[in-house]
Order: structure tokens, then C-alpha cells, then sequence
């Protein structure tokens, strides 16, 4: 292979992650995969094929176009497109079979006006402040009883701060979900499911919030972001581990004397004579630009700091400890060499952002490769 900078995504991590899922919430709740954006820069087709495989009837994604690329795929899924209720949504996800969530009273009288027999599911902001409806539980239940054809299959909602085990935010937004489920309830409005969670109040076992499904994307990846409380911490209850690594290759190497300036606005003097590569990946392939004299991957086997600026195509390492590497070699961004590791969680908190920020930005050209 002579890729200049590649992932490698693993199969058997992805299955063993669904597993774990499954595993915790049991046969009675549904584990829909969230495999939007690419499931995270996994491959939304692998992906959905190996959940499917173990068992998954539903899957998650953002918008009509990843509703269909898995329909054309073959997926025989439930899929649920999260964000995208626009008009003009409406007909393809008729067309191919994909359930809309709704975030607007309006919207349900232009999906209805279809005039087609269509599910969808309605979702309720408790407290997030973004997508979902606001309005009272008495506007919501004539809306949807108004409808002819389009019929509520779900009720949603979504957590902004499930990872804070101090704020009550998250415990409010559970209240508000059950008032208004409630309150629909005795309006007359019973859809037969409801679903709250993604991979963090699944992982730490916020059990009042699973109900019929969950929604885990992370979670499938290998991840769960720690609680971001200190001290009382619940642990997490899912056993996954990341299922990508990234690799780049050294370009060039090169000897500098002292004094030297390293790239972009010489961010970065070498201080005494040392050995620095040049990988062939910058910000262009995702790399943060952010991590500029900050972070490290790991080069022989060894962690290598990132001296200087990363530029679009090239980011430069200290090679100090390993001086036996030559053009060509690999270098590990994410994963693991020998007892060196490091994770997208890892990368992202050097660079000052978040693993899903990190993963979704791996971009088009760096290629992917799937292993067992
Ligand atoms: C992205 C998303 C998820 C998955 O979140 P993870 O933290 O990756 O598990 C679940 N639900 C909604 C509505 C989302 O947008």
C-alpha cells in the first residue's frame, strides 16, 4: 500500500462494540447505531452492515442523502433521519422508506399533506434549546391528531449535558420529557415508542432514560467521553474500545542544526542539534492546526512531539528518539505502537476540541482500510 495517510477500522471492534451495547441494555430496548457523518468517519456502509449483521433494526443518521446512500447499499433498516425535516426532505424519504423525526407543529401538516401512509417521530426540547418543538402539550396532541396519513411511531428527545453529574440540567430534561409524554398520553396521544439516550446516558447507566430504544453513536466507535465532574464520578458500564487508528508516513528526515526555524512563522527553533520528520499529513487531512507545538503521535514505537506549525500538507516531529526511522515509515496519529498509545480523545484534548470533532474531520483524502 502506498497511501500517504490512511485509517484502518476494525471489523471486530465495531461488532464487539454493538455487542457491549446490546449486552447493557438488554433484549427488551432497541440499539439504533448513529452512523451520520460517515458513522464518524468509520464508513456508514461497513458500519451499518455490521450492526445489522448482529442484530440492529435501526439505524441513525443526520439527513436524507445517508438515508439513501444505505438504502441503495441494500440496508433493510429502519432509518431514522434526525435533522433534516425540510420540505423538500419529505418525497425521497417517502420515496425510500426513511422515517423523518420532526422538530415543528408545521411540519407535520407538510408531511401529511404527502397524502402517503408515513411514520415519523416528534421531537421534544426539554431543555437542550435547539432542534425539537416547544410548543404545549395541547398544540402538540391536535397537530398530530389533525393528521390524516403521517402517524407518530416516537417521541424524542435529546440530552446537551448528560456528561455533567453536578448540574441538574439533564434530570430537568427527563421531567420535561415524561410531563409532556404524559400529558399527551391522557390527550389521547400514545406512540409506542419513546427514546432519550445517546452513548453517554447509556454507558453510565441512566436506566429512566432507555426506555424502548437508544441511540448510541460513540459508543459503536470505541468511546465514552468522561464524566466532566470531578470527584463523585460514576464509572462507565460499557466495555468498547476505538475501533479506528490512523496512520501518516514520514516524508522526509531530516538533521538541523541549533538555531534552526521550523516551518510556518517559525513557530518552533530547535534548540540544539536534532532530527525532525516531516509526515505527509497536515491540517488538509485533518490533522488540527491547532496542534501547532502542542500534541504528539507516536513515531518507532515512541511518543514524538509536533514541533512547530502544522501546515496543509505536512506536519513536522521531533525524532530525537527514534533516529532509525526513514522515509516511508509509519507513524501512528491514533492508535497504538508497543506500549505507546494514544486515542482520539487523546489527539482532541491537545488540540483543545472533542474525539467527535477529531473523527468527523479525518478527511476525504486520507484513505480508509478495513481489518479484521
Ligand atoms: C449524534 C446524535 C446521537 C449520538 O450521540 P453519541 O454521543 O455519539 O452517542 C444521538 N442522538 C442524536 C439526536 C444525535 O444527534
Amino acid at each position: 500500500m502506498r497511501a500517504r495517510s490512511w485509517i484502518e477500522v476494525s471489523r471486530s471492534a465495531i461488532a464487539a462494540n454493538y455487542d457491549a451495547v446490546k449486552r447493557l441494555v438488554g433484549p427488551a430496548v432497541e440499539v439504533a447505531p448513529v452512523v451520520k457523518a460517515d458513522a464518524y468517519r468509520h464508513g456508514a456502509l461497513a458500519v451499518s452492515r455490521i450492526v445489522e449483521s448482529r442484530g440492529a433494526r435501526w439505524l441513525c443518521v443526520s439527513n436524507v442523502d445517508e438515508g439513501i446512500a444505505l438504502r441503495e447499499a441494500g440496508s433493510g433498516a429502519r432509518i431514522l433521519v434526525m435533522a433534516d425535516s425540510l420540505e423538500a426532505s419529505f418525497c425521497p424519504m417517502f420515496e425510500y422508506r426513511l422515517t423523518p423525526v420532526l422538530h415543528d407543529l408545521g411540519e407535520i401538516a407538510a408531511l401529511d399533506a404527502l397524502g402517503e401512509p408515513v411514520d415519523y417521530h416528534l421531537k421534544i426540547d426539554s431543555g437542550m434549546g435547539r432542534l425539537g418543538t416547544i410548543a404545549p402539550a395541547a398544540e402538540i396532541a391536535a397537530a398530530v391528531q389533525r393528521a390524516r396519513h403521517a402517524r407518530l411511531e416516537g417521541l424524542m428527545t435529546h440530552f446537551a449535558s448528560a456528561a455533567d453529574y453536578v448540574g441538574s440540567q439533564t434530570a430537568d430534561q427527563c421531567a420535561r420529557f415524561d410531563w409532556i409524554c404524559a400529558a399527551l398520553e391522557s390527550l389521547g396521544v400514545r406512540p409506542p415508542m419513546r427514546h432519550l439516550s445517546s452513548t453517554i446516558a447509556v454507558a453510565y447507566g441512566r436506566r429512566e432514560a432507555w426506555h424502548a430504544m437508544v441511540r448510541p453513536g460513540h459508543a459503536i466507535y470505541g468511546y465514552v467521553s468522561p464524566v466532566r465532574t470531578k470527584g463523585m464520578s460514576p464509572v462507565s458500564l460499557l466495555d468498547v474500545r476505538p475501533a479506528l487508528s490512523w496512520k501518516t508516513r514520514l516524508l522526509v528526515v531530516k538533521d538541523f542544526p541549533a538555531g534552526a526555524r521550523i516551518g510556518y512563522g517559525a513557530q518552533f527553533t530547535t534548540p540544539a542539534p536534532m532530527r525532525i520528520g516531516l509526515l505527509a499529513a497536515g491540517y488538509a487531512d485533518g490533522i488540527p492546526h491547532r496542534l501547532s507545538n502542542r500534541g504528539r503521535v507516536i513515531a518507532g514505537g515512541q511518543f514524538a512531539p509536533i514541533l512547530g506549525a502544522v501546515s496543509m500538507d505536512v506536519t513536522t516531529i521531533d525524532l530525537t528518539n527514534a533516529p532509525l526511522l526513514r522515509p516511508g515509515d509509519p507513524v501512528t496519529l491514533v492508535g497504538r505502537e508497543d506500549a505507546a498509545s494514544q486515542d482520539a480523545q487523546d489527539l482532541a484534548r491537545a488540540a483543545g476540541t472533542i474525539s467527535y470533532s477529531l473523527l468527523c474531520g479525518i478527511s476525504a483524502r486520507v484513505e480508509r482500510v478495513y481489518v479484521d
